[in-house]
């Protein structure tokens, strides 16, 4: 059902859908700035195609990156799973070694690098606002709580989900709160006393979106952080109040690099990645 693109596409990325995805481009332009000859292509697979393709990849592929809406559902098709991905359980990158696959999430390792090059945001002790607590924000929870965040309050417009996360992340010394979008006064206290407020929601994807809450209660933000890598509606507001901000293209680039690394056991060229990422997210 799945074929090789051509003999020298060894990675790819999968999801539905998939055009989109700019991770092509970035990891061959790491391919290349490290003269290797494997090259990186993409496969549209949906839900019901993922197993065929984990075998497909099993026989033919040395690795593939995952998104949406394949990184959980991945977990139980693989022979092995690093501990952090299944915490998370969320696996974005598979490596094939001697016909085996093996899981790993490096979404959450992205996410700390963007942070720290962004604002020179140290997880250890800090206090995080994550809004939304979707397949992003699962993935990258963890990271927070493993790295002793201080405190992480989580918001979501049906808490019931920011409460399942809270719960599943619990037992560390991170302090966890859970709140709904409609707990504006508590929402305004957490963002005040934060030192970032990442928008991990899908608010925004599409420029006609409603903001993922109200503009106004980001007013005292210290730093936001918003996982979307276009100028959304939270970007825009941070710029006019002149509130650090950044998008997410710094998560996509180290995800990706570490993914890289995973595979290839060499440092990733991280500026030829990052400056193929910038040009084809320009275009
Ligand atoms: P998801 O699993 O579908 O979750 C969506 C989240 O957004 C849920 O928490 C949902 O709340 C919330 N939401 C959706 N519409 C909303 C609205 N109108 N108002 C308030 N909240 C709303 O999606 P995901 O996989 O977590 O992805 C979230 C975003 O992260 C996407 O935009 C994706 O592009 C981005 N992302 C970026 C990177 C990167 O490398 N930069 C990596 C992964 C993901 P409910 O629970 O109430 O539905």
């Amino acid at each position: 059902m799945f074929e090789l693109e051509n003999e020298f596409v060894k990675y790819a990325v999968i999801g539905d859908p998939v055009a989109h995805s700019v991770s092509p481009a970035m990891q061959n332009a790491g391919f290349m700035a490290a003269g290797l000859d494997e090259r990186y292509g993409k496969y549209h697979v949906k839900p019901d195609e993922l197993a065929d393709f984990t075998e497909f990849a099993r026989h033919n592929l040395y690795g593939f990156n995952a998104t949406v809406p394949h990184k959980s559902a991945l977990i139980d098709l693989l022979d092995e799973v690093a501990p952090a991905a299944l915490a998370a359980n969320s696996v974005n990158t598979v490596s094939v070694r001697n016909g085996k696959l093996y899981g790993d999430s490096t979404d959450g390792y992205g996410l700390e690098t963007a942070l720290k090059e962004a604002f020179d945001l140290d997880i250890a002790d800090s206090r995080i606002v994550m809004l939304g607590a979707g397949g992003a924000a699962q993935a990258t929870a963890f990271e927070f709580v493993s790295r002793q965040a201080a405190h992480l309050t989580i918001v979501n417009r049906t808490k019931s989900k920011a409460e399942a996360l809270a719960e599943h992340l619990s037992g560390q010394s991170t302090v966890l709160t859970a709140l709904g979008n409609d707990e504006t006064d508590l929402i305004a206290q957490a963002i005040t006393h934060a030192d970032v407020v990442i928008q991990a929601t899908s608010a925004g994807l599409r420029e006609s979106d409603a903001p993922p809450l109200e503009l106004e209660l980001l007013q005292n933000a210290a730093a936001i952080f918003d996982m979307i890598y276009k100028n959304t509606a939270v970007l825009q507001y941070a710029q006019k109040h002149n509130i650090p901000c950044a998008d997410g293209r710094g998560m996509l680039l180290h995800q990706g690099a570490k993914s890289f690394s995973i595979w290839t056991e060499r440092r990733a060229p991280v500026a030829a990645m990052r400056a193929a990422l910038d040009a084809a997210l320009n275009k």
